[in-house]
């Protein structure tokens, strides 16, 4: 299905695209066997040498690991990242990374539409830590603006599409405004996927990922990944952090990671493609009052999606059910094929009726379903959907 935005381009420099060297995870062969799959290295600690050196670079395996760096090496290449990657044992511990590394007295800005679980950690754990914290619509460039405390604000902390009302955040705009400030720009990029979006080329200074989500995709991993576009003090603090908290990816996940990185631009594109398809449809649904996905040309995020998402817009909508909160929980009941389940980015779909999940103050609209486009027949999956939406009207 032909798509409104800007079909990719090939890799700046680079002679072979990014989905080329995705695929091939770089390239790299096992130089003992020449295996197309480089070997899962388990070691926990290495051999030093006899002059008291480390020639092959590793010592011990909290600081770092070989199957994790090949995986960190195509995520870097994926986002255009200078600096490198750096994977974590889970979205969560990549993200509260970037927080742990500013100083008390710092102030930060972060989206109102945002990931819950963080949302609640800086909500519990930033003023602990002495940060101050300003929560603001971000979608919105004067709102951020005027968030801003010059020489006090030193990150700015957006995610776009912002989950779970998939508003859009403009990078270009949000980095110029929080480098006026003198603070840096973190992007929580989980539901673009560097497919469809690179903030760091937008003027992002971090950008950070769930891998649990469509990175590895296959809903039996969980990871973090954070990308920086430079190596300065601020990186270094970052990996300090995470080499003493402990917080490195296993191995046997940056491997099952590294295997999905391979297929991520198939997935995505099939995904991102059936999602567009389903809010489409759902659109004209009589049982659904809105459906919120910037890839429609309605949506109040969609000029700028337009602009910094390639290749579609992601994989990730949700709906609002014209029967309100009762109508949402009964729809979810009533799918056979969908999977009432948490999470997102799986080859297999996903509904969740989300404020059940974030609970008391969240701004997830009680009549809303989040839905995480899978690979399944896209027919089947709008037919299981329009099924649920019917019966669980008749019964209210
Ligand atoms: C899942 C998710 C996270 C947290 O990642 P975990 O791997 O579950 O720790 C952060 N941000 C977004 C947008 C997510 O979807």
């Amino acid at each position: 299905m032909s798509q409104p935005n800007a079909p990719s381009e090939p890799a700046g420099s680079a002679e072979f695209s990014r989905r080329s060297l995705a695929a091939q995870a770089m390239g790299g062969i096992d130089p003992h066997t020449r295996a197309v799959v480089r070997p899962l290295h388990v070691a926990t600690t290495f051999v030093r040498d006899p002059d008291n050196g480390y020639s092959s670079g590793y010592c011990y395996a909290r600081p770092d690991n070989a199957t994790v760096r090949e995986a960190e090496a195509v995520l870097a290449m994926l986002e255009g990242a200078e600096a490198g990657a750096l994977l974590f044992g889970s979205g969560m511990a990549a993200a509260t990374a970037v927080f742990g590394a500013l100083e008390p007295g710092d102030h930060v800005v972060a989206g109102t539409v945002m990931y819950w679980a963080l949302k609640r950690w800086l909500r519990e754990e930033a003023p602990r830590r002495g940060l101050d914290l300003t929560f603001v619509d971000t979608d919105d460039p004067e709102t951020l603006r005027a968030a801003m405390r010059p020489d006090r604000t030193k990150l700015v902390w957006i995610e776009t599409p912002g989950n779970p009302l998939w508003t859009v955040t403009d990078i270009v705009a949000a980095a110029e405004i929080a480098h006026a400030a003198g603070a840096r720009l973190a992007v929580d990029s989980t539901a673009a996927s560097p497919v469809h979006t690179r903030p760091l080329e937008l003027g992002a200074d971090l950008v950070m990922h769930s891998g649990t989500k469509i990175l590895n995709g296959h809903s039996d991993v969980v990871a973090g990944v954070l990308a920086a576009a430079r190596a300065d003090g601020f990186w270094e603090r970052i990996k300090g952090i995470r080499s003493g908290s402990g917080g490195i990816l296993g191995p046997f996940e940056a491997f099952l990671l590294m295997r999905s990185l391979r297929t991520l631009h198939l997935r995505a594109a099939a995904q991102s493609a059936a999602a567009l398809d389903l809010a489409r449809r759902l659109s004209a649904h009589p049982h659904v009052s809105r459906v919120l996905y910037p890839g429609l040309p309605e949506d109040p995020g969609h000029a700028v999606a337009a602009r910094q998402m390639r290749d579609g817009f992601g994989f990730m909508l949700s709906i609002r059910v014209a029967g309100g909160e009762a109508g949402a929980i009964a729809t979810a009941a009533r799918v056979r094929l969908w999977k009432r389940a948490t999470s997102l980015g799986g080859v297999e779909s996903l509904i969740e009726h989300r404020a059940s999940v974030e609970g008391p103050g969240s701004p997830c609209p009680p009549d809303l379903l989040r839905l995480s486009a899978g690979v399944e027949d896209v027919d089947d999956l709008f037919r299981d959907l329009d099924a649920a939406l019917r019966a669980a009207h008749d019964v209210a």
